[in-house]
């Protein structure tokens, strides 16, 4: 491995962000019990917060945001059924196989433009009852879509989509990896685009700034089911309220500041914009994401390596695609500096 140069500006992902002092020390404080019992008071409040948050009757506290994905799958579909999902779902792209390797769940991938399906989408893709044909299970939203550039599914889109599994007897989940960037920018309650989906989750190590967890919310039913996945995955923890207080910390402290991570998604897409060789339209940011396109003859790696080494770290999603994601530890003021070096990188 070569000398890795000092990264200034870190907007490969929003999972990178540091838990902050005040975090750490109330995750230091926090009351801890065995959680495996139901006896660790933190892990206990952080669940009956998301339950409320979501409006769902239950929540376990998951070691990741794979795990959620990865148990609800089992809990709502039996080996040899089928799933609908986008195309760039976390699932299908970055969970190591999971949904064949744990669920045994065929997944049947559509289409659309941002990360988003439609009605008519979702209907040629439900299978007629014969004896040859996978038995579709479940429909799979993501709420934002991380491939879709960090895209909002309109509630009245969610609504349409999730009438259509319903009227077929499909059960509904939502990855709400980043469903509370979603609610910041729309002003749209969680509980509101919850109450479509059987299941749904939040990642607090994402936007939220926490360093370790997720949480599942559902039925009591479904939930004591996820459990029992839970614990046969080897995910039952013991005193996880030291990470669980993270959770706390970031639901109270950083949803609302999430604003500040899309105004500075906004102003870098507006700043890469203007410049020679890229591609994007400012106004399809909606959140923390922004995937630009490359046109000239800088290749989306080259282009990477040179950001990195003025000290903006990016991702390279393509040979041409670029992303970039905003979170707690960039201000304003490393936006300019980002840009700054993206005027550098990218001059005709
Ligand atoms: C990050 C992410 C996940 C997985 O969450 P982890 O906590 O990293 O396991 C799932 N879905 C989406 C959309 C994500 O962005």
């Amino acid at each position: 491995m070569s000398n890795p140069a000092r990264i200034d500006v870190d907007l490969y992902s929003d999972t990178v962000s540091q838990p902050t002092s005040d975090m750490r020390r109330f995750m230091c404080e926090a009351p801890v019990g065995d959680e495996q019992k139901f006896e660790d008071p933190t892990v206990n409040q952080l669940c009956e917060m998301v339950a409320e948050l979501l409006g769902k009757e239950a929540a376990v506290f998951m070691p990741s945001g794979t795990m959620c994905n990865e148990i609800a799958l089992r809990v709502h579909a039996r080996h040899g059924e089928e799933v609908i999902a986008h195309r760039s779902a976390h699932p299908i792209n970055s969970e190591a196989g999971g949904p064949a390797a744990l669920a045994g769940v065929n997944v049947r991938a559509i289409d659309g433009p941002r990360g988003q399906f439609d009605v008519a989408a979702v209907e040629a893709a439900i299978r007629p009852r014969t004896r040859h044909a996978p038995r579709t299970r479940l429909l799979w939203v993501e709420q934002t879509s991380n491939h879709g550039g960090g895209s909002i599914w309109p509630l009245a889109r969610i609504e349409a989509v999730t009438a259509v599994a319903r009227r077929h007897g499909l059960a509904t989940h939502m990855d709400g990896a980043r469903l509370m960037n979603a609610v910041v920018a729309s002003g749209i309650s969680a509980r509101e685009y919850s109450a479509f989906f059987d299941s749904v989750w939040i990642d607090f190590t994402k936007g939220l700034g926490a360093p370790v967890g997720a949480a599942l919310a559902g039925s009591r039913e479904f939930i004591d089911e996820a459990w029992r996945c839970k614990q046969q995955m080897g995910g039952a923890m013991r005193q996880a309220g030291i990470i669980a207080a993270g959770g706390v910390y970031a639901l109270r402290h950083n949803v609302k500041r999430l604003a500040e991570d899309h105004a500075n998604a906004r102003r870098l897409a507006e700043g890469l914009a203007g410049l020679p060789g890229v591609r994007l339209d400012p106004a399809t940011i909606e959140t923390n994401i922004v995937f630009f396109e490359l046109s000239g003859e800088l290749t989306a790696p080259v282009a990477v390596e040179r950001l990195l080494a003025r000290g903006v770290r990016m991702g390279a999603s393509g040979p041409r695609l670029i992303r970039a994601v905003t979170h707690l530890d960039v201000d304003a003021a490393a936006i300019e500096r980002a840009l700054l070096a993206a005027r550098e990188v990218f001059k005709s």
